[in-house]
């Protein structure tokens, strides 16, 4: 169920949740007229029965009636849509008000400076009273948020409406042929939720180089929807990625002071203190790079590097947490940045596009730092990456595997981990089952 919670200022319930109830009140009075006209006016006018009603209703009322007299049917609200080049008076004068209800609500409403900024596409909605005055201004803020200004006398009282959307679970599955992404777009998912995948296994898997013809992995995400309607791509809740044979899983999970992460199913975590490829991979359009160099000292030399090559414009992160010392131009480098990362670590980004931070920055993993491109010796648009330890370049994969693992939950976290994933590993597997039934029923050329 999709909820409606008054946050602050309510003063008054929404209005809508109030409606069905007056209305079977209303259905009642009239059922209870009928029956009236029926009994005791037979063959009589309607100017007669008129009189019959009110006397008789208090000692015969349902005893659900509330005891407030009914209130008049309010007015509807009348939903304005903004277009470009509005303006306040321009909506106040559709809705039949005029400038001086502009400048009223402006100066007495809470926080009534804030109505003259209009976003073209959002809805207000105006409630008039019986002389036509303003009563409400409802301002939709976005599908999750609205904001409704009451009169009271001479000035407004402000209801936040805080709605949260309902979570769905949803699941995918595929098999890659030529690129993570193509096969994600394949199995229904949107960039967001591939990109997600690729940061929770981004530490362990270099997405550009490492996918094969044949890997494999399985998503369990979630998807919001309002009111029924699809709203946008929640979290990965679970995913498994199967690398040349080798399987990788990755749980969400909340720990109690609220901070979520990706563990295996042992509880150690899928951060890793390097990404292994700092390239947004979902632009690349096949992982099998065909300008792979890769191990990296068998190419030619001096080249000390890996390079990635990408789509001009394509976004270079930070591999990990660390801080800009250099960042600028040389005709070899082209634009470039280098980030030092504790006291050992030092990568570097060469032939970017343009640059995304200046020396002295301090950057967080994944933190987009440039794009792609083919400034300086470029023969086209490439990452050069780099990766010293203590100022001598080093191939990343082979540190990475000396590189501590990622933080394990604790001993005492481990029962409320389980709890928590259980569900999601179940699911898990489900999938992988149903996913060997399809296969052995309708194997892939
Ligand atoms: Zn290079």
């Amino acid at each position: 169920m999709t909820r409606v919670t008054p946050q602050t200022g309510a003063t008054r319930p929404p209005e809508h949740p109030s409606y069905p109830r007056r209305h079977l009140y209303v259905a009642a009075v009239c059922a209870f007229a009928v029956t009236m006209l029926m009994a005791f006016a037979p063959g009589k006018d309607v100017a007669d029965s008129r009189n019959v009603v009110p006397i008789a209703l208090p000692f015969d009322a349902p005893t659900e009636i509330p005891e407030e007299p009914v209130a008049a049917e309010p007015q509807q609200w009348v939903d304005i849509t903004v277009n470009a080049g509005d303006n306040l008076s321009l909506l106040f004068g559709r809705a039949g008000l005029t400038d001086t209800d502009v400048y009223h609500v402006v100066r007495k409403a809470p926080q009534g400076k804030t109505l003259t900024r209009l976003y073209p596409g959002e809805k207000f909605g105006f409630l008039l009273d019986d002389d036509g005055r303003l009563a409400a201004l409802k301002r939709i803020k976005s599908p999750l948020e609205t904001v409704i200004l009451w009169r009271e006398g001479d000035s407004y009282i402000a209801e936040e409406l805080v709605r949260e959307p309902e979570a769905h679970r949803s699941f995918a599955s595929a098999r890659i042929e030529s690129s993570l992404f193509l096969a994600g777009q394949r199995a229904g998912l949107p960039q967001t939720v591939i990109m997600e995948l690729a940061n929770v296994f981004g530490g362990v898997i270099d997405f550009v180089l490492d996918p094969r013809r044949g890997d494999v992995f399985h998503v369990v995400y979630e998807e919001l929807y309002i009111d029924g309607e699809h709203y946008k791509y929640g979290n990965i809740l679970a995913a498994e990625f199967i690398n040349n044979g080798k399987s990788y899983t990755a749980y969400r999970y909340e720990d109690e002071s609220g901070r979520a992460g990706y563990f295996s199913a042992e509880g150690v975590s899928m951060r890793r203190q390097f990404m292994l490829a700092p390239v947004d991979f979902t632009r690349v359009s096949s992982n099998f790079n065909p300008r792979r160099l890769h191990p990296i000292y068998k190419t030619r030399r001096p080249h000390r590097g890996t390079d990635y090559a990408a789509p001009r414009g394509t976004p270079v992160f930070a591999a990990g947490d660390g801080r800009v010392t250099e960042a600028g131009y040389t005709k070899a480098n082209g634009n470039y940045v280098v980030i030092q990362h504790g006291q050992a670590y030092t990568t570097k980004y060469l032939h970017l596009n343009k640059r995304r931070v200046r020396k002295g920055n301090r950057v967080t993993q994944n933190q987009v730092i440039g794009t792609v491109g083919s400034t300086g010796a470029a023969t086209g648009p490439h990452l050069h990456y780099e990766f010293l330890v203590n100022g001598v370049h080093r191939n990343p994969r082979t540190i990475h595997k000396k590189l501590p693992k990622g933080k394990s939950l604790t001993e005492q976290e481990m029962p409320r981990f389980l709890a928590q994933t259980h569900g999601f590993q179940l699911q898990l597997a489900s999938i992988r089952q149903q996913q060997l039934a399809f296969n052995q029923t309708d194997p892939k050329p």
